[in-house]
């Protein structure tokens, strides 16, 4: 339920409400919604949770039951979209953000080229796996550290921020020092032992919708790293599987006006992986803005068919910046 409370309490009588919630096990998140506080108690469904409990409270003026059950995801709580900031980039305002590179680090010099490249054609996040989720345990893994090293020198010499994979708690520490953005692969969307300690970094968290994932399913993880209490949470749309076999995923474009409407959370597409197939990259890019995506995440490449992975739905730099030409003349 969410306790609104009276307009004349400061923000520390609202926190001393939240430390007494705690402290009686119920946790509680404070935000604030047109000038107003308002507790969300997200746990404890038993008798201490009646709400006639808290209508009696000094400090409250009306208390709204959730219908919904990804309570800190959904719009009861905070009906304006977020806007995540991240150093001076945000996302979920006005601007696209475009995050782009090649789906894994393969060299220092490859990240050069893409990252001078793409900041040039207008993206503001730079994209690359270091630790790659791959079906076959034969294939390439990715370069670990040394790729986040050769990812993050990039990355500050062209003004990007930087978004990498995390798949492994282990390794939530290594890659939160080199990275802006942490980015929960599809694989992992209901990892939530990995959910509740990425949230726990503080970082901006990615997280991409699981391959068979319902948009319930999908809010329900968002739900997981928002109630570490890291409001810091992007959807991304990346495909998923369907009985069409001709692409590799379905991409699903009315997931972000669906996840807009459900969700105050800012809403990407990954056309990439969404089609796997290069010559539809741009295209259904154009259909993400279309649709009113906060953003888009793209695989670019200098020599797509040597990619050491996802050549397939990897675009050249070319390509890329004539797709952003045309983004830039749609927004
Ligand atoms: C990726 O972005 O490199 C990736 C592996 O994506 P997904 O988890 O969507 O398959
Ligand atoms: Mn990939």
């Amino acid at each position: 339920m969410i306790l609104i409370l009276k307009k004349n309490i400061s923000k520390s009588e609202a926190e001393e409400l939240v430390a007494r919630l705690q402290w009686m096990n119920l946790q509680s998140m404070l935000s604030e919604e047109n000038g107003q506080f308002q507790i969300a108690i997200v746990s404890g469904e038993d008798a201490r949770v009646h709400p006639q409990h808290f209508l009696n409270l000094p400090q409250v003026e009306e208390i709204r039951p959730f219908n919904q059950k990804f309570k800190l995801a959904g719009r009861e709580l905070k009906s304006e979209r977020s806007i995540i900031q991240i150093k001076d980039c945000q996302i979920g305002g006005e601007k696209l953000a475009v995050m782009a590179g090649p789906c894994s680090i393969e060299s220092e010099e490859q990240m050069h080229t893409v990252a001078s490249f793409v900041a040039k054609a207008g993206a503001n996040i730079l994209r690359g796996g270091a630790f790659k989720p791959r079906t076959s345990p034969y294939d390439f893994q990715g370069l670990g550290e040394e790729g986040l090293r050769y990812m993050k020198q990039a990355a500050e010499k062209n003004h990007l921020l930087s978004v990498s994979e995390v798949m492994d708690p282990h390794h939530l520490d290594l890659v939160a020092s080199y990275v802006d953005i942490l980015q929960i692969g599809a694989r992992n969307m209901q990892n939530f032992s990995l959910l509740k300690e990425i949230g726990k970094t503080g970082k901006p968290i990615l997280l991409k919708r699981g391959l068979s994932a319902t948009y319930s399913e999908f809010l329900m993880a968002a739900e997981y790293i928002l109630q570490t209490g890291n409001p810091n949470v992007i959807l991304c749309e990346r495909g998923i599987r369907t009985f069409e076999p001709y692409a590799r995923n379905t991409l699903d474009i009315a997931a972000v006006p669906i996840l807009h409407e459900l969700s105050h959370l800012p809403v990407i597409v990954d056309p990439s992986h969404g089609t796997g197939i290069r010559k539809m990259v741009p295209p259904m890019a154009y259909a993400a803005v279309a649709a009113g995506a906060d953003g888009i995440m793209v695989e670019v490449h200098p020599d797509p068919d040597r990619s050491y992975s996802d050549a397939n739905q990897t675009i050249s730099l070319e390509t890329f910046s004539e797709m952003m030409n045309r983004i830039e003349r749609m927004i």
